[in-house]
């Protein structure tokens, strides 16, 4: 049996050496194991038989997509282009939008803060030391800041996040500049994006409603008039930070009533009054704070979505290091050959070749190399007017194995990729209709 020896994985790639007669793997597992032999005298009766019976799995495995399709991995994406073993998204039912006259349902994985309910108020408390509980008043499902009675803050504390948080100014219209509607939605109780009435009403910028206060200007402004709702969506990364050394400056993207005003601004530490502000790490994580700054804003529908890890935090999507690349390659490539080594014939065979897309493995390739050998000597057994009925299975096979020796996964003089090709091509298979 031809295969390839003397070749070894280099940075997850397999590199040919040269041709010898291989001394003993079976064709088909079980069979024959520790002969040489030549593949001709390799193919009796039975493997062809067994082979062939193998033949009607691979419509099954088509079903899902062929995995010898998009570009393969590289250095920095451990995922082919359309990869079918890639996670699906996890299922969220969506919420519903608000009315003025009453808030939305937030999304199913959503962590309500404050939904209406007398008793949300339990999950807050007064910003103070030691924590007491707020005075802030809960009427008609609607949350009021208590002027004068400090800021609250959530009993749970969290850092990255979709934050939704939905706020009404009064009505009857007091003060002017950062004395009328002042409140503010503090992440990780430092970071404020400004609440205030600026619907008519100019003052400094970046102290504007959905400024980063003190650090940047909102980029339009879409507020409603005063005791309409206003709805803030915000999307919040805190710093990232690796032995003193910064990774990731964090950033906020907001949109206010629907309108983007931040766009993925990045962080300059905490942000301030009248200080400029200075980068630095934040903690792990921290509450949701409420400004009280002596005006009675109103706040309804508050909920957050944790946000997973950035690729910087050893997250697997996007692009990533040539080091974290081969470290997923590899892991993805076990859970292939796991999940081919529940398979039987040509199937298990399709899903071992598919394994080595992702990293290199001397038993797999080689089990996989001889099975391939297996299925092509079983082809090339048929009598000449059986070979159309197995057009699918070979066109299978002739893609896997050109994708394969394309992306080098595979020896460029493996024998049985040139024997189909020359199948295909004495068919006709390869002309393009
Ligand atoms: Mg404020």
């Amino acid at each position: 049996m031809v295969v390839i020896e003397g070749g070894e994985a280099r940075g997850g790639k397999w590199e040919v050496g040269s041709l010898f007669v291989y001394p003993s793997f079976s064709i088909v597992p079980g069979l024959q194991r520790g002969r040489p032999q030549s593949t001709k005298a390799a193919m009796n009766t039975r493997h062809v038989f067994l082979a062939l019976c193998a033949l009607p799995c691979l419509a099954q495995a088509a079903n899902t997509g062929s995995p010898f399709y998009g570009d393969p991995p590289d250095a920095h994406h451990p995922w082919a282009v359309h990869d079918q073993n890639r996670p699906q998204p996890v299922r969220v039912e969506p919420g519903t939008f608000s009315t003025q006259e009453q808030p939305g349902k937030p999304p199913s994985d959503a962590i309500v803060l404050f939904g209406g309910q007398a008793s949300d108020l339990d999950k807050w408390q007064a910003d103070k030391k030691p924590a007491e509980p707020t005075k802030w008043e809960v009427k008609d499902g609607i949350l009021q800041c208590v002027p004068k009675s400090g800021y609250i803050r959530t009993k749970e504390e969290f850092a990255d996040c979709q934050l939704h948080v939905e706020w009404s100014e009064p009505a009857d219209i007091s003060g002017e500049s950062q004395g009328r509607g002042n409140s503010g939605v503090f992440l990780m109780g430092h970071l404020e994006v400004q609440v205030l009435d600026n619907y008519n009403n100019p003052t400094y910028a970046d102290g504007f409603a959905a400024s980063l206060y003190g650090v940047n200007p909102p980029m339009a402004n879409p507020l409603r008039k005063p005791g309409e709702w206003q709805v803030y969506d915000i999307v919040f990364r805190k710093p990232v930070y690796k032995d003193g050394k910064e990774l990731d400056a964090g950033y906020m993207t907001v949109f206010s009533n629907g309108v983007l005003v931040q766009d993925h601004t990045p962080l300059e530490g905490p942000g301030g009054h009248h200080n400029r502000s200075k980068t630095g790490p934040f903690p792990e994580k921290g509450p949701l704070k409420l400004q009280d700054h002596g005006n009675p804003v109103r706040f309804r529908n508050i909920w957050y979505r944790p946000l997973p890890k950035r690729t910087i935090e050893g997250a697997t999507e996007g692009a990533l290091s040539e080091e974290a690349t081969n470290a997923k390659r590899a892991e993805i490539a076990e859970t292939v050959r796991a999940d081919a080594a529940k398979l039987e014939g040509n199937a298990k065979t399709l899903r071992q070749l598919e394994s080595l897309v992702y990293a290199t493995d001397a038993a797999t390739l080689k089990e996989a190399t001889g099975s391939v050998e297996a299925f092509v000597a079983a082809v090339k057994a048929l009598p000449a007017d059986k070979l159309g009925s197995k057009k699918s299975d070979i066109m299978t096979f002739h893609n896997a194995l050109q994708y394969l020796t394309k992306a080098k996964d595979l020896p460029a003089d493996f024998g049985a990729t040139n024997e189909l090709a020359d199948i295909v091509k004495t068919q006709g298979w390869d002309k393009k209709k």
